[in-house]
């Protein structure tokens, strides 16, 4: 092959590639489909959606973004000095959603790998507008509406990771890890700023803190987050847990609670 006939053929390639998705084998294109015809994924996945009170529509997720040690006792309790830290977070696969139909108990599975499988109830904000660098005044526009959600946790992986210094995504990134009930649209409960959060197992009292008493308000997360990434339509934000985190076991109810919202409640299996 002459130098000529293998830049053309390059260009070819190239330009197919790009045109038609068209995979390259060593430099080879493995198919002369013409130019612009159309292509097909080759299996469809499932949309993760969750259901919106009050409307037809579901809501799509996009990305599962979590704020970490957002309540001063509980940052206390996970060792970390809550008058200093910056906001961070962590993302959680798409389909790590559980949906909970309020008025149900759904079986939720107690994951492998884990002893120490943790609660944190935290109430969840859905963008419904996406932007990068949203001033904190303006950040509460971007919020379609709220729901409950639980970020179940592997805490001794999550601890495990931590204490050499790798990422803990497995202790929180894992299947079935995002509980959530349904998005309640701002358009008809407003913003939520005060209001009571409670998680119970088998009955008993284990978390109790208000929504107030968070480091950084929904706003607050919506406007640092949009600094480190662009965020979509789509997005929802778990706003992080309040303190008295703990372990469950199977058999055990979990039934969690925002005043406004319906409770949730999930069995372990
Ligand atoms: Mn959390």
């Amino acid at each position: 092959m002459n130098q000529t006939t293998r830049r053309a053929l390059f260009k070819t390639t190239a330009s197919l590639g790009a045109t038609a998705g068209v995979a390259l084998l060593g430099g080879c294109a493995t198919a002369q489909s013409p130019s612009g015809s159309a292509v097909s994924p080759l299996f469809t996945l499932p949309a993760i959606t969750v259901p919106i009170v009050g409307s037809n529509s579901t809501f799509p997720v996009r990305r599962i973004y979590c704020i970490g040690r957002n309540y001063r006792a509980h940052s206390i309790e996970m060792g970390s000095n809550p008058d200093r830290e910056p906001p961070f977070f962590f993302q959680k696969p798409t389909d790590a959603i559980q949906y909970i139909a309020p008025g149900t108990v759904v079986d939720h599975p107690y994951p492998t790998l884990t002893k120490n499988y943790h609660y944190e109830v935290e109430l969840v904000a859905a963008l419904g507008k996406g932007g990068k660098n949203i001033p904190i005044e303006k950040a509460l526009e971007y919020v379609y509406g709220y729901a409950l959600g639980l970020d179940m946790t592997r805490r001794d992986l999550q601890r495990g990771m931590g204490d050499e210094k790798k990422p803990w995504e497995i202790g929180k990134s894992f299947d079935h890890s995002a509980p959530i009930g349904p998005i309640h649209p701002v358009s008809s409960i407003g913003h939520i700023g005060k209001a009571a959060i409670w998680l119970k197992v088998n009955g008993a009292t284990k978390q109790s803190a208000d929504l107030s008493l968070m480091i950084w308000s929904v706003a607050e997360q919506i406007s640092k987050l949009s600094q480190a990434f662009e965020l979509f339509p789509g997005d929802i934000i778990y706003s992080g847990t309040p303190e008295n985190v703990g372990p469950v076991s199977r058999g055990d109810v979990i039934d969690c609670h925002i005043d406004g919202l319906p409770n949730l409640s999930v069995k372990i299996v």
